[in-house]
């Protein structure tokens, strides 16, 4: 079997989870990002600044997390998600791989 697959809150693409950004709403109602825990509240984006902006106007990440973001934390996804389309990435953050920079629409 494959691995698992998730769809892209931004551009609806379905892709391997590895190759997703994780997005959950923890207990405390904190924003976290690629969690190791499996949290309820979930919404996955491709690491691509395209794909967090659009989803972000189309209310898409606001609906599957089930509550708005608000402006630091909307600072530090953007800056996360940039971080991860330039491949750049650290042992924190090892769920994020790298994609085809020719990938997305
Ligand atoms: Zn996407």
């Amino acid at each position: 079997m494959g691995e698992p697959v998730r769809t892209c809150v931004g551009c609806r693409q379905v892709k391997g989870q590895q190759a997703l950004v994780r997005l959950a709403v923890d207990a405390a109602g904190s924003l976290q990002v690629n969690p190791r825990r499996w949290y309820g509240r979930t919404a996955y984006v491709c690491p691509s600044p395209g794909c967090l902006s659009r989803a972000l106007r189309k209310g898409t990440l606001a609906r599957a997390l089930r509550r708005e973001l608000g402006g630091p934390e909307l600072a530090r996804l953007r800056h996360l998600v940039a971080e991860a389309a330039s491949g750049c990435q650290d042992e924190t953050r090892p769920l994020i791989l790298r994609v085809s920079a020719a990938g997305g629409l």
